[in-house]
């Protein structure tokens, strides 16, 4: 009964907000069987916010452009969301959470197994506006998507994972132990995973019962509209998800706000401190996964092709625009020798546009990241290290592409702790080769770096598998994989300088993130004695 009144009443909250101030609702750009399939863009597009179910034009007096990274074309733009806005997506998740958490499990799961197949039936409508707004190749834009699917995918296990435990504790007496949705949980995404890193949390964050407000990167918000269409043609009722746009202003919201009592981040060091800091300061839980750098170790006994394709991939993949690209290549012993055979065939890949079949990596995402990946060389090369590999000042030959923010793969070797290349995170196609004599010392390399995102070791000696995977402080190790992201059975294990907080994202960890424990203890006599009513007991109770 009174959770009925409760939810009339926010029933009756949400009406009057939306009563308060007419609102223009309109289309996405793009449908399941219509989608941009080249870099033509005549008119940009204003990118909607999405509340209760509505991708709602935004009133607000500020716009980011949104950049097309392969011709610097403004493909479309995003608004710093107005306070009002904010305060609405806001109130529409808090108010939709209480009859989204009673909704059952089971149909929750329904929800969800639906939303798999529109996530599957959009694919490449999906890929094709991460080509267009962050500039990867359309092939890796469909794996951006899949990694996040398959997120989606291991959520419908829900009825399974939630499963709470339950025990006689004493006669009569039992303890059920559940977990329960937190409420609504603010999510803050980066550039480089437009599909896949708000696929990290959204569907788990759905199944579990709680509802969401999610803040796409400003440089890449399309894919996350399209899912948001997705998720609600799937049926997850109006409020329980909402889209905000914009930069600090809306995360400040998102973090002060006391009807959000989670965040999920992911993205840079300074961002992710800031989020974690303020957010744990205010009680909320925070998951931060942030920067990294991920070494590559090679034993002489590997094999020389897998290794070479394996770390040419790795490196350059993405432009280097992957928070698991091998960023470092640690050559222990006569591996050095092998830096010309990745030279020559890192040659052979193509750098152009993510539309272009034949294009192995895009570009990097806006113009300051070039120019930041292109000073960090020349500052390495100044502090000694050797360019054998220079991707600097390439252009595709189509002169469509002559703004474009290219870098063709790089790769500089005698690089030391100490220069740019080592110390910071490029986020570029630029591989910096370390060498040394033994495992032992990549082992001291990698544990002193900050990070602890991802290794990888390449060797056919199971033994050397095993003394480095027992000694490497690293959160994700691959042997002879380049890029270790577990599957989300699993979860992303990212530690020390890349994660902040206790819980990882998705897999069990993930879902305790998002879930707080509950005991129920309940005591139904099957054998009352009426003189035991009549005692009371003023000692702790001990059953037995
Ligand atoms: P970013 O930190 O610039 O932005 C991430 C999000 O935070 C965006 O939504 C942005 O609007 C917001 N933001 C940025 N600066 C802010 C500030 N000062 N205060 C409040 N909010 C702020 O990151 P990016 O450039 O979009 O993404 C690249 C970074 O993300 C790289 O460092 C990469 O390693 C990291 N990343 C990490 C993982 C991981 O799992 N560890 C995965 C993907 C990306």
């Amino acid at each position: 009964m009174l959770s009925r009144v409760v939810r009339n009443k926010a029933a009756i909250r949400a009406f009057q907000i939306n009563i308060m101030r007419f609102k223009t609702t309109i289309a996405l750009s793009s449908t399941t069987s219509s989608y941009p399939t080249t870099h033509v863009k005549d008119q940009p597009y204003d990118t909607p916010s999405f509340v209760n179910n509505e991708f709602i034009k935004s009133e607000s007096s500020e716009w980011f452009d949104i950049h097309d990274p392969a011709t610097n074309n403004v493909v479309s733009r995003v608004p710093q969301s107005t306070p009002q806005e904010l305060e609405e997506a806001i109130a529409s998740a808090h108010n939709a959470f209480p009859s989204w958490r009673d909704t059952s499990v089971i149909k929750r799961q329904g929800i969800a197994f639906k939303f798999v197949q529109l996530l599957k039936e959009n694919m490449d409508r999906i890929a094709s506006v991460i080509v267009l707004e962050q500039g990867k190749t359309f092939v890796d834009a469909q794996g951006d998507v899949t990694r996040g699917l398959q997120v989606a995918e291991a959520a419908c296990n829900i009825t399974n994972d939630l499963k709470g435990e339950t025990l006689e504790v004493s006669t009569d007496m039992e303890t059920k132990m559940i977990r329960e949705p937190l409420g609504v949980v603010g999510s803050i995404c980066p550039f480089n995973f437009p599909a896949m890193v708000p696929l990290w949390s959204l569907p788990l964050i759905l199944v579990t019962g709680n509802t969401a407000v999610i803040k796409p990167s400003e440089r890449v918000p399309g894919a996350a509209m399209i899912i948001c269409e997705l998720a609600a043609k799937a049926g997850v009722p109006p409020g329980v998800l909402n889209v905000v746009h914009g930069k600090h202003d809306t995360v400040n919201k998102l973090i002060e706000d006391p009807r959000i009592k989670a965040l999920t981040f992911v993205g840079g060091d300074k961002a992710g401190k800031y989020i974690y800091e303020k957010g744990t300061s205010l009680g909320k839980r925070v998951q931060a996964n942030l920067g990294a750098k991920n070494h590559l170790v090679v034993l002489p006994d590997a094999n020389k092709q897998q290794f070479v394709n394996a770390i040419n991939g790795a490196a350059f993949g993405a432009a280097g625009q992957r928070c698991m690209a091998i960023s470092v290549l640690v050559t222990v012993g006569k591996t050095r020798e092998w830096i010309d055979d990745i030279v020559k065939d890192a040659k052979q890949l193509v750098t152009g546009s993510g539309f272009d079949p034949k294009s192995d990596l895009g570009p990097l995402i806006n113009p300051s990241s070039l120019t930041k990946a292109e000073s960090i060389i020349e500052d390495s090369i100044k502090a000694g290290a050797k360019i054998v590999l220079d991707g600097r000042g390439y252009r595709p030959k189509d002169s469509q592409f002559a703004n474009g923010n290219f870098l063709a793969p790089t790769i500089l070797t005698g690089v030391k702790p100490g220069m740019r290349a080592y110390d910071e995170e490029i986020f570029a196609p630029v591989l910096s080769v370390i060498n040394v004599d033994t495992i032992d010392e990549a082992i001291e390399i990698i544990n002193t770096n900050k990070y602890g995102n991802g290794t990888s070791l390449f060797t056919n000696n199971g033994g050397s598998a095993q003394y480095f995977t027992k000694r490497i402080d690293v959160g994700q190790v691959g042997i002879n994989v380049p890029i270790p992201v577990p599957l989300p059975m699993f979860s992303f294990t990212g530690s020390r300088g890349s994660f902040l907080g206790d819980l990882n994202f998705y897999g069990k960890a993930g879902i305790t993130f998002l879930t707080k424990p509950k005991t129920i203890t309940s005591l139904w006599k099957s054998n009352l004695v009426d003189e035991e009513i009549l005692k009371p007991s003023t000692s702790m109770p001990v059953q037995q």
